[in-house]
This record gives structure tokens, C-alpha cells and sequence, in this order.
């Protein structure tokens, strides 16, 4: 997909919670977790991975749901629940931004999937790498690195 002009902006459903994306994406990704299943309601979660410093909530004050920093944390909206995105728990530079929250999502797709292993059996993303778990540490760099020259985001 094209990637739109930055900064973009997204929301939780009631509007309460906004965020502002200024960077492009490291990744766009989604898990077809357990987790990620219970929590979307869905069949996998959508993620652009964003670096820290292009990530940023502009209105609202996100809570903590869903997991209470075993690795990581959840942040919702109060109000609405809306899952908005999450952050792990030891700073590893990045934010983890529900696509579908953002208020034209359509330019999102995903890159790299994972948890396959835990996926549904109709559920397909299109996406040109697939991970039966998480990718290990090391891959990222490498993973990062192939998407940049796939989406030509710089
Ligand atoms: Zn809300
Ligand atoms: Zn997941």
C-alpha cells in the first residue's frame, strides 16, 4: 500500500483517546494470537510498529487493560475500551499502534504476520512474511530492513 503523507492520526472509538503517527512504520504487522484474538474479538490484531519518537497521544489519557505488564502493556481508552496500542514493558524503542484505529486505515496492510501457529484456520493477511511464533531478536533488524526496500518508506 502507499504509505500517506505524515503525520496521520488516529483514534479509539468514542474519540476520546487520539494519537498522532510523525514517522513511518518499522513494520506493519499482525499476530494471530490467542491474545490478540480475545482481544480484538477478531481474528488477528493489526499493528504498525512505530518507533517512540513517532508515536505520540494527543488527546485523552490511555489506562492500562488487557495484560498488566508482564511484557508488556496495554493501553485503552477508559471510556470506550478500545484497545489503542501497546507498549513493552523494558523500553525497546518502539510502540505497537492498532491499524484499525487510525481514521484512514486504509493505506495499512500487513508485511509480516505472526503466531501462525495459533491462527484460524480461514484467516489470511496477505502478508509476504509469515512466522509461526515471534520472528527471534535477531531477525528484526533484517525483517525492518526488507520491509523499508518493500514499501520504500525511507
Ligand atoms: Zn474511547
Ligand atoms: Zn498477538
Amino acid at each position: 500500500m502507499t504509505m500517506p503523507k505524515l503525520p496521520v492520526e488516529g483514534g479509539c472509538r468514542c474519540g476520546r483517546v487520539r494519537f498522532r503517527l510523525s514517522g513511518p512504520p518499522w513494520l506493519e504487522a499482525a499476530c494471530h494470537c490467542r491474545g490478540c484474538q480475545r482481544m480484538t474479538a477478531s481474528a488477528f490484531s493489526t499493528t504498525p510498529v512505530m518507533p517512540e519518537g513517532g508515536f505520540a497521544v494527543v488527546a485523552g489519557k490511555p489506562v492500562i487493560g488487557g495484560m498488566h505488564g508482564d511484557v508488556a502493556d496495554h493501553h485503552h481508552c477508559d471510556w470506550c475500551k478500545s484497545w489503542v496500542f501497546t507498549r513493552p514493558r523494558t523500553a525497546m524503542g518502539f510502540v505497537n499502534v492498532r491499524a484499525t484505529l487510525l481514521d484512514d486505515p486504509s493505506w495499512f496492510a500487513p508485511w509480516l504476520e505472526t503466531q501462525t501457529a495459533e491462527k484460524l484456520p480461514w484467516a489470511t493477511t496477505g502478508a509476504e512474511r509469515s512466522y509461526e511464533r515471534f520472528p527471534a531478536m535477531e531477525e528484526y533488524q533484517g525483517l525492518m530492513a526488507a520491509y523499508r526496500a518493500a514499501r520504500a518508506t525511507g
